[in-house]
């Protein structure tokens, strides 16, 4: 079987070894062009047209592609998951829009497109509230909390020029996604749900929550109807801000996640093996735990430690160059002893700040 995956960055990666004792020809590609709209030209689709079509099935790793593109492709051969699910997920409006056509409960919204609407916003969502960009936001970036009045103009002076929308604030306990996978013969598993922390919008840590059962439920059964609106094969995820006992749903991400990885050593089955699976034709695989205490650490502009560590400790390293802000690597931290876990978790933190643990053992 031949696979494309559109996108070379740590997720192909960890696609393709997630399936390399299996007979598969897979290649990652880089991005195509796509301007600031969204849009391939008519030549780069041709081009991504002809290069794919020999594949028997294509996948991509990322949301950055566009949807007309994928489209050409679709003529041609299986892509998977759905484009449907993808251009959705490209766009927070439409995003929020379903998330109300499908009964899930998410914060109030507004589409903002002129400063009238910033302060129609203001209105019907008090302060605070965030506005941002509908498009081409990621980790953060492109969005704005408006605390105040004197916040409004700020606010409009960094992201006017954007289509905007404008949610409120959501002034949550904590947030959780809920990874999950289909195959083509309708199977659902679910992995556990699980907390994430973020640092200056990027995520920092994971933990699985290996006794959520409620939230889970819900996360669970909210998932499922998105998954089958779609009739998406492959692996989902979506986040959530929980506040008490609620789950507003925040975004989906049609591919691979980050908040997944910890699946690679924590699990029976990875997320990457799972959606490998899933879209070659085979069935999916029930996801077990491998421990009570299961936690992944990102590594962010941080040296990959190369030492020997506990044994309970697996590090994996994207092979990028350093650079601030970069997704380096991360950490999984495995074990079924909650003493033994958290000095390994205490042991990384620190050899990370001391920046040692470099040399190989
Ligand atoms: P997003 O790109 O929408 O996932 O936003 C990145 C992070 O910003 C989220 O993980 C939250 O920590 C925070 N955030 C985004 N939207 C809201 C909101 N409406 N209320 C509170 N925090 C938010």
């Amino acid at each position: 079987m031949k696979i494309a995956i559109v996108g070379n960055g740590q997720l192909a990666q960890m696609l393709i070894e997630s399936v390399k004792d299996l007979a598969f020809k897979i290649d990652a590609y880089p991005l195509p062009e796509i301007n600031q709209n969204g849009h391939s030209n008519a030549h780069e689709i041709v081009m991504w047209q002809n290069k794919l079509k020999s594949y028997d099935v294509v996948t991509y790793e990322i949301e950055n592609i566009s949807v007309e593109l994928l489209k050409a492709v679709a003529q041609e051969t299986q892509v998977y998951p759905a484009i449907g699910a993808l251009k959705v997920a490209q766009d927070r409006l439409a995003e929020k829009k379903l998330f109300t056509e499908l009964e899930i409960e998410t914060n109030n919204f507004i589409e903002v497109n002129s400063k009238e609407d910033l302060l129609l916003a203001k209105d019907l969502l008090g302060f605070p509230f965030v506005l941002k960009k509908r498009r081409f936001g990621y980790d953060g970036k492109g969005q704005f909390v408006i605390k105040a009045a004197a916040d409004l103009q700020q606010a409009w002076d960094a992201l006017g020029q954007y289509d905007l929308i404008a949610e409120s604030f959501v002034n949550f306990d904590f947030e959780v996604s809920q990874v999950a996978s289909c195959d083509q013969f309708s199977n659902i598993v679910f992995y556990p749900l699980v907390r994430n922390e973020h640092r200056e919008g990027i995520l920092r840590e994971t933990h699985v929550l290996t006794d959520a059962s409620e939230l889970s439920m819900v996360a669970q059964e909210v998932v499922k109807r998105f998954i089958r609106h779609f009739n998406y094969v492959g692996t989902f995820a979506m986040e959530f801000f929980v506040k008490g006992n609620t789950l507003y749903a925040n975004e989906i991400a049609p591919r691979v996640h980050n908040s997944g990885h910890w699946s690679i050593d924590g699990a029976n089955i990875s997320q990457f093996r799972n959606h490998m699976l899933a879209i070659t034709k085979e069935e999916i695989v029930q996801v077990k735990v491998n421990a009570r205490h299961i936690m992944m650490i990102n590594l962010i502009g941080e040296n990959v430690p190369k030492c020997q560590l506990p044994e309970n400790v697996y590090v994996k390293s994207y092979g990028k160059e350093l650079r601030a802000g970069r997704k380096m690597g991360h950490i999984n931290i495995v074990d079924n002893e909650l003493e033994t876990f958290i000095e390994s978790v205490n042991i990384i933190y620190k050899n990370v700040a001391a920046k040692s643990c470099l040399e190989e053992f």
